[in-house]
């Protein structure tokens, strides 16, 4: 199960017996290994500033269409206060690389939500330094979420411009998040442009050598104000190795990733719900998940985080998120986790 050709042969499969058979095997090993709840993370999307000029990505430095925000530090309480009232265990904080996001300001923000309230807080801010990752696990934070996007390092390197005088190695970044004490999670986008099947099914391998805590994964969605954006200009695979961005492909790495990993959190995500609004969390969740993030960012931000476009959820608020999302996980026959919800995979490893 575990061989590189293995994970080859499923990636490609097309027959909806043998896939009927990988859904059924990955729900069963998710049932088994971190039960039927389903924990729900409150999002806070708390800057869309960036440094970074990732070639994807609508937040991106270079995208100058965009008006640009960070949230005030009240605002952003305001937000894990009313994660607490909804029940969920967990916010999660993200933002571009911005670096008016500094160590102590970060470090008092985690300080106050870890002091008011019983929430687990994940962050997500990118790349920055070790003293920072160490100031703000002090400070309380519990987990880092730090996607690799992809273990081919030529096309790595190609689509994440280094800033100068700067290294990017966000593999080597994860290893040591671990060593530091976080939960530590990571993930790919899927159908990147240049993307193999033999790339996918390294990185779903990689998911297992890092001993990820959580796995986040989705399809990579083109954004017209990037360069991997504008078709005419993009380098695809050779025939029959270019991985595509799809909604199916997409279940076929959750239900890999959750086969490989057995005991990590994985999260059926919003790239996910973009391509299919309708059953796409629920999809996923019956495919190997057992996260979902509703969205907590004031609704007057969100469009300013269109990572990429007609990103699900846009228009709603928080209450709103959290009511669909309860409704979707009881709808499969799940239960609403309570409490964090840490990763069994960290606490056997402990
Ligand atoms: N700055 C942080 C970082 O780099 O990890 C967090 C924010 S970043 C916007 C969060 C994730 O959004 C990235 O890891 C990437 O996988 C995803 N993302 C960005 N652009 C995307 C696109 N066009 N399609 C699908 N996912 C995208």
């Amino acid at each position: 199960m575990y061989e590189k050709q293995e994970i080859i042969k499923w990636l490609r499969t097309e027959d909806e017996y043998q896939l009927a058979k990988l859904w059924q095997m990955a729900d069963e090993v998710r049932k088994r290994n971190v039960g039927d709840a389903v924990h729900l993370r409150g999002l806070i999307e708390i800057s869309n500033i960036c440094a970074r000029d990732c070639g994807y990505c609508g937040i991106s430095a270079g995208n100058t269409e965009l008006e640009r925000y960070r949230m005030p530090e009240e605002e952003i309480l305001d937000c894990a206060r009313e994660a607490v009232s909804f029940g969920y265990g967990t916010v999660v904080m993200q933002a571009g690389v911005d670096y008016g996001i500094d160590k102590d300001w970060m470090t008092g923000l985690i300080r106050r939500i870890k002091s008011e309230t019983e929430l687990a807080v994940t962050l997500s801010l990118g790349e920055r330094t070790e003293e920072e990752y160490l100031a703000w696990k002090d400070a309380g934070a519990d987990r880092y979420l730090l996607r690799f996007e992809t273990s081919n390092k030529e096309l790595y390197d190609k689509i994440h411009p280094r800033l100068p005088g700067e290294s990017s190695d966000r593999i080597s970044i994860l290893r040591r998040l671990k060593e530091i004490g976080y939960e530590a999670g990571s993930g790919v986008m899927i159908g990147i442009p240049g993307q193999t099947y033999e790339d996918l099914a390294n990185d779903i391998l990689l998911f297992k050598t890092l001993d990820l805590d959580m796995i986040g994964v989705g399809p990579y969605i083109p954004h017209h104000a990037t360069p991997l954006g504008k078709p005419g200009e993009v380098t695809y695979a050779a025939a029959g190795e270019q991985v595509p961005n799809t909604e199916g492909m997409t279940y076929k790495v959750i239900a890999l990733a959750r086969l490989v990993c057995p005991l990590a959190n994985i999260p059926s995500t919003t790239a996910l719900a973009t391509l299919n609004t309708d059953t796409g969390r629920e999809l996923g969740l019956s495919r190997g998940a057992n996260i979902v993030m509703p969205n907590m960012t004031p609704r007057k931000y969100r469009a300013m985080y269109e990572i990429y476009p007609a990103k699900a959820c846009i228009d709603e608020t928080a209450a709103d998120c959290r009511s669909c999302m309860s409704r979707r996980i009881l709808s499969i026959g799940r239960t609403v986790g309570k409490g964090r919800g840490d990763s069994p995979n960290r606490k056997t490893a402990a």
